[in-house]
């Protein structure tokens, strides 16, 4: 059972303008709960229930956890949510809408994990938003999808958070044979852990979380995630808020999709740096979604960063 749809592919004229290559858009966002952790949580959250689980659990308050209150409906399961104390109301009733209850837990987002895990005990499964191998196995279909129809991309463009994503695409490409195929890995300036790591050349944290695209808030990256950093080629670029959101809005008014600035960002990557893809002739970008977004928000955060 597939939890996720086979989401379309398409070329797009003005994001790759001025580039010599043609530049595909996998729209994630056409995902039903939003955003590509339908992929990864849809098949997680499958694989626990054939193996016995009789609830779901996760701790997260944005796409993961719209994620599994999703397919906990779909595979007609019961879910819980547990989200910290900063989780925007308008998420928390977004995920209550799927079915599922929501427990507000802790400061920050190792508070609520830690009591998800505790609730987790006995007959449950729990969903990790991004350091799971049964993640990165739903979401390499996205690449899959991509061949199926005969495109070969020759760069892949997508945003980081924990890595989860980036983990399941090099797996995608692997499974692919696209072994020298780069990935360009995109994160916010105040949200950039995986660059982090890479420069100290080990698993590092950042401090604090300063970024307008929350999705990317992870303080960490997975070990797993790090690792691929020396055995593909993956190259770090780091965007500006005002370039991500600025990218929002360009990519609302040509392609009429409302993304969040996670995914502004990869945009903001091909629309502003386009020196590293110059070469290139089939430039994948997961265009990844996102609900945390609306226009009064778009409008604010533009307002207050100057766009
Ligand atoms: C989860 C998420 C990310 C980051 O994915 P990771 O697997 O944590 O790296 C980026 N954008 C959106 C919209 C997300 O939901």
């Amino acid at each position: 059972m597939k939890l996720h749809i086979n989401t379309p592919l398409i070329e797009s004229l003005s994001v790759g303008k001025g580039l010599n290559g043609k530049v595909w858009l996998k729209l994630e966002n056409c995902q039903p709960c939003g955003s590509f952790k339908a992929r990864g949580v849809g098949y997680a959250c499958h694989q626990h229930v054939i193996n016995g689980a009789k609830k779901l659990v996760t701790s997260s308050g944005g796409n993961a956890g719209l994620a599994v209150a999703y397919a906990g409906r779909v595979l007609n399961i019961p879910v819980t949510v547990v989200v910290p104390t900063t989780t925007k109301i308008s998420a928390i009733n977004l995920i209550k809408e799927q079915g599922a209850e929501v427990v507000i837990k802790g400061d920050a987002w190792d508070e609520a994990h830690q009591y998800g895990l505790q609730l987790t005990e006995k007959d449950g499964g729990y969903i990790h938003p991004f350091d799971d191998p049964l993640l990165w196995e739903g979401h390499s279909t996205l690449i899959d999808e991509v061949i199926e129809t005969g495109i070969k991309p020759d760069a892949v463009v997508l945003s980081v958070g924990g890595g989860g994503l980036l983990s399941g695409i090099v797996k995608g490409l692997r499974k692919n044979k696209l072994f020298d195929v780069p990935v360009i890995a995109v994160e916010t300036d105040g949200a950039s852990s995986l660059a982090a790591s890479m420069n100290a050349g080990k698993l590092v944290s950042v401090s604090q979380i300063m970024s307008v695209a929350s999705s990317l808030g992870a303080k960490k990256v997975s070990q797993h995630a790090f690792e691929l950093t020396n055995t593909h080629p993956i190259y770090s670029h780091i965007v500006t808020d005002k370039q991500a959101i600025k990218a929002c809005s360009q990519f609302l008014n040509e392609h009429r999709y409302l993304v969040e600035p996670a995914c502004g960002a990869s945009l903001a990557a091909v629309y502003d740096s386009r020196v590293i893809l110059k070469e290139k002739s089939n430039i994948l970008i997961v265009v990844c979604g996102g609900v945390g977004i609306n226009t009064e928000q778009l409008k604010e955060w533009s307002r207050s960063l100057g766009v």
